[in-house]
């Protein structure tokens, strides 16, 4: 069992499986220098497998398949394949744009619930946030999701200028769809321009909604790190995820393998321990997860002492969000 020192079980994986993307999303990625990892860097197919076996043997429950965009990778219907032999539940986070071409992957591997990235329903402003014109077909590809039965869960990140226009239109989306909608907090990562007054918190968010709806609080499972809401009558559900206002690290079941095979014990930790390598020189990766587990920090990776609202981004030491995978 992957317990730390302040009793929390780790038995959640998210692992990512590229660092490359073919969407250009500014909060996630720094404008220049984006410099793909070579492939003989990322855990190949067999590593993934590998460590994934370890990982379940110490009490892993959960795996998420993540990135940069997990369905670039070119292996990952062989990767999705190995993993559903595993009895984890096998999930995905993915901008959606290749999505019905995996379809079939996704049918056979186990895969049943999906999470989707779509931060806007207005195409312009897709473009202007991913610098790609795919709109219709990501959202076509939600319907298909629908369509075809998989639970299906929207992430929204709470953009400054964008979400207070939107947040009703994505609430109304519930009325019809069984969709999961979840608004998250805008986070600090490398290059990503955060600055702390662009956050837009739950609170405020709620106050919008609740100029419009009538809401009801659902109850939260004890490791969720979404606060879920239902407007009463509607198919669909929405929920915050207040990352930056209320951290949820007194529950985290977390823990991060990037592509190229470090595992992070949380996404603002600055230690990694390079797992691949120990692998890669026939050595017994299962201490260094110990150890890994061990070093965690009881609250968001022992950065943001005094509170986001005191943090500046430059003070913060982490990778971009497209390298650590999300
Ligand atoms: N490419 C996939 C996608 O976009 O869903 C998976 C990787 S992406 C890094 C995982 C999640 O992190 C996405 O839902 C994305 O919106 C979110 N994300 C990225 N940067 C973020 C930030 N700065 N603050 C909050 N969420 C962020
Ligand atoms: Fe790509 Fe996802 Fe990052 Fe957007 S959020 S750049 S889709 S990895």
């Amino acid at each position: 069992m992957l317990k730390d020192t302040f009793n929390r079980v780790h038995d959640y994986l998210r692992i990512s499986l590229t660092d490359s993307c073919n969407f250009r999303c500014q909060y996630c990625m720094p404008e220049e220098n984006i410099q793909c990892m070579p492939s003989s860097k990322l855990m190949s197919s067999q590593e993934i497998d590998h460590l994934s076996s370890v990982f379940v043997s110490l009490g892993v429950k959960k795996i998420r398949l993540t990135g940069g965009e997990p369905l670039v990778r070119k292996e990952f219907a062989e990767i999705a394949q190995r993993l559903a032999k595993y009895p984890v539940k096998l999930t995905l986070t993915t901008n959606g744009v290749l999505a019905d071409k995996f379809l079939p992957v996704f049918k056979d591997t186990g895969i049943k619930s999906v999470n989707v990235s779509l931060d806007t329903l207005k195409p312009d402003v897709f473009y202007a946030m991913t610098r790609r014109n795919q709109f219709n077909k990501v959202w076509q590809n939600i319907m298909l999701l629908i369509e075809q039965g998989f639970h299906v869960k929207i992430n929204v990140v709470a953009m400054e200028g964008v979400v207070e226009n939107e947040i009703l239109d994505f609430v109304a989306l519930t009325q019809d769809l069984p969709v999961h909608v979840r608004f998250i907090e805008f986070m600090p990562f490398e290059g990503n321009r955060w600055v702390s007054n662009k956050v837009v918190t739950a609170t405020q968010m709620l106050k919008l909604v609740r100029e419009s709806y009538q809401i009801q609080k659902l109850s939260d499972d004890i490791n969720d790190t979404a606060k879920k809401y239902v407007v009463p009558g509607h198919k669909g559900t929405f929920a915050f995820i207040t990352t930056m206002s209320e951290h949820f690290c007194g529950t985290c079941n977390r823990l991060r393998l990037t592509a190229d095979g470090k595992i992070k014990n949380c996404l603002f930790g600055k230690e990694e321990i390079d797992l691949l390598s120990v692998l890669r020189n026939g050595g017994d990766v299962e201490p260094f997860i110990f150890k890994s587990v061990q070093r965690k920090y009881a609250v968001m990776g022992g950065q943001f002492e005094h509170g986001y609202k005191q943090t500046t981004a430059t003070e913060l030491e982490n990778r971009s969000m497209i390298r650590i995978g999300g």
